[in-house]
C-alpha cells in the first residue's frame, strides 16, 4: 500500500486556480480581445505597484524577460556574463541568445545562491553583467553583488523566477539590480500559464524592452487599431514575438490579488516541513536570513546517501511510487552535454552546485496543497527513508 493511490497522485507544482480566474478568462473571451491590450497594461501597473517598481513590461516568459534585459543592457558578442550553475537552463540560454558567453560562479553551499567571492574570481576585462538567481525564493547577497557591479561597471539582471514576494533589506528583489525578471509559468508563485515580466529602473530601458518584445515596432496593436484614427507603425529594430496576451494577463490579475495569501499558505507548509522533518537525517534548507523575506517557492531537502541510507535517485523513485510528485532543482548546469561541449564545463569545476544538484529533492509546496496533502508528503518521506 502506498501513501496515496495512483488515482490520487499528488502532482508537483500544480497551481491553485479558482473561480475568479475562470470568470476573468471568460470575460476576455467574450470581449473578443484576446491579444495584448488593456488587461496587459493593467497587469503591468498592478505588478509594478506590488513590487514598488517604476516600470514593468509584461512578456510571454521569464526566458524572454532575461533575453531582452541582456539586450537592453548592451550585452552582445565578445561579452561575458556571470551566473550561477544552480539554475534552470533558461538563465544560461538567454545569455547565449544575447550573443555573449555565460561564465559560472559556484554557489555558497549554505544558501545555494551565487557566492559573491566566486563572482569576483571570475571577473575578466570582458565581463559585462551578472545574472544572480534568487534560488528557491531566498534573496541573494545583493549588497556584495551590487558592490562588485559598481566597482566593475557591470549591469545586474536579477532572475526572480522563484522570488516574486522576496525582499532584501526592505527592498523588493528585482528592483535592486538594473532589471528584474519574473516568471508566471504554471509552477511558479503567480501564474498566467506562460508569462513573464521585466521590472526596469528607467523609462528608456522599459521602452526598449517593450519595442523589442513586439517585433521592434514602435506602436502596439491595441493603439494601432483603436478608435483614434489609423496609425502607421515603424520598425526600429529586428525585434521578437515576446508579448503577453490579455488572456494571460486576465489570470495574472486575479492571481496577483492573492499573492500574499498564497505566500502565507506556502510559509505555513514550509514551517510544518521544518518542524516535522527535523529529526530525520535529510538536509533541510537554511533558515531565512534576518532582514530579508524568503519567497518560499521551493522546499529543497538534501539526500546524502551516506547519512540517509538511500541514494537521491532511489529516493525520487520511491516517493513517486508513494504517489507523491517531487522535483529536482537543479542538476548543476555543468552536468548537461550541450554546455560541456560548447564551453568545456565540467562538474568538478563547480563542486558545491554539483553536490547539491546530485543530492537535492524538492518536496511539493504549492498553495493548492491541503493539510492532508502535506501530511501525506511527510508520511511518505518517513516511509521511504530506511
Ligand atoms: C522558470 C524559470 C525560468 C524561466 O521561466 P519561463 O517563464 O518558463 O521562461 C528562468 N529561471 C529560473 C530560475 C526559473 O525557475
Amino acid at each position: 500500500m502506498s501513501v496515496r493511490s495512483h488515482d490520487n497522485f499528488l502532482i508537483f507544482g500544480s497551481p491553485k486556480i479558482e473561480e475568479d480566474e475562470i470568470r476573468e478568462v471568460e470575460a476576455v473571451m467574450r470581449s473578443g480581445w484576446l491579444g495584448t491590450g488593456p488587461r496587459v497594461t493593467r497587469f503591468e501597473k498592478a505588478f509594478a505597484q506590488y513590487r514598488g517598481a517604476p516600470h514593468a513590461v509584461a512578456l510571454n516568459s521569464c526566458s524572454a524577460a532575461l533575453h531582452l534585459s541582456l539586450l537592453a543592457s548592451g550585452v552582445g558578442p565578445g561579452d561575458e556574463v556571470i551566473t550561477t550553475p544552480l539554475t534552470f537552463c533558461a538563465t544560461a540560454n538567454a545569455i547565449i541568445h544575447a550573443g555573449a558567453t555565460p561564465v559560472l560562479a559556484d554557489i555558497d553551499p549554505l544558501t545555494s545562491n551565487i557566492d559573491p567571492e566566486q563572482v569576483r574570481a571570475k571577473l575578466t576585462p570582458r565581463t559585462r553583467a551578472i545574472v544572480p538567481v534568487h534560488f528557491a525564493g531566498r534573496p541573494c547577497d545583493m549588497d556584495s553583488l551590487m558592490a562588485i557591479a559598481r566597482d566593475q561597471n557591470l549591469k545586474v539582471i536579477e532572475d526572480c523566477a522563484h522570488a516574486i514576494e522576496a525582499e532584501h533589506r526592505g527592498r523588493s528583489v528585482g528592483t535592486i539590480g538594473d532589471f528584474g525578471c519574473f516568471s508566471f509559468y504554471v509552477t511558479k508563485n503567480v501564474i498566467t500559464g506562460e508569462g513573464g515580466m521585466v521590472l526596469a529602473r528607467n523609462e528608456e530601458d522599459a521602452s526598449t524592452i517593450k519595442v523589442l518584445g513586439l517585433h521592434g515596432m514602435t506602436k502596439d496593436a491595441w493603439k494601432r487599431f483603436g478608435d483614434e484614427g489609423f496609425k502607421h507603425y515603424h520598425v526600429v529594430a529586428a525585434g521578437f514575438k515576446y508579448n503577453m496576451m490579455d488572456l494571460q494577463a486576465a489570470i495574472g490579475l486575479k492571481q496577483l490579488e492573492k499573492v500574499e495569501t498564497y505566500w502565507l499558505r506556502r510559509k505555513s507548509i514550509w514551517d510544518r516541513y521544518m518542524n516535522e522533518l527535523a529529526d530525520l537525517p535529510i538536509g533541510l534548507p537554511a533558515s531565512p536570513e534576518s532582514d530579508t523575506r524568503h519567497a518560499h517557492h521551493l522546499f529543497t531537502v538534501e539526500i546524502d546517501e551516506a547519512r540517509c541510507g538511500i541514494a537521491r535517485d532511489a529516493f525520487l523513485d520511491a516517493m513517486t511510487a508513494q504517489g507523491i510528485g517531487i522535483g529536482v532543482h537543479y542538476l548543476s548546469l555543468t552536468e548537461h552535454p550541450y554546455y560541456q561541449e560548447a564551453f568545456g564545463w565540467r562538474p568538478e569545476d563547480m563542486p558545491h552546485a554539483t553536490r547539491v544538484g546530485r543530492q537535492t529533492v524538492s518536496l511539493p509546496i504549492s498553495a493548492k496543497l491541503t493539510d492532508q496533502d502535506v501530511s501525506d508528503v511527510i508520511s511518505a518521506v518517513r516511509l521511504v527513508l530506511p
